[in-house]
């Protein structure tokens, strides 16, 4: 199973904002970035400047639920 995850936070590209958006892969998390910015911050279009500083702000991320250890002991409770 792959663990790692895309990780976009709004404060990354000079926003005073804490949305932070994750996703598998970038293709699935720019959309979801886009839009947040839409709604949230009023940039109707997002030029191509601005789409290149959100790929640069996006990090991989290691799931929490998946730790980079090779044993992982079985049974972990989720909880929410
Ligand atoms: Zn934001």
């Amino acid at each position: 199973m792959r663990t790692m995850t895309k990780r976009f936070r709004c404060r990354d590209v000079g926003q005073k904002c804490g949305y932070v958006q994750k996703a598998p892969t970038t293709e699935e998390l720019l959309p979801k970035v886009e839009e947040h910015l839409r709604t949230s911050h009023g940039m109707a279009t997002l030029d191509p400047e601005m789409r290149q500083k959100i790929t640069a702000a996006i990090r991989e991320v290691a799931p929490p639920a998946a730790a980079s250890a090779t044993s992982v002991p079985q049974g972990i409770p989720k909880s929410g």
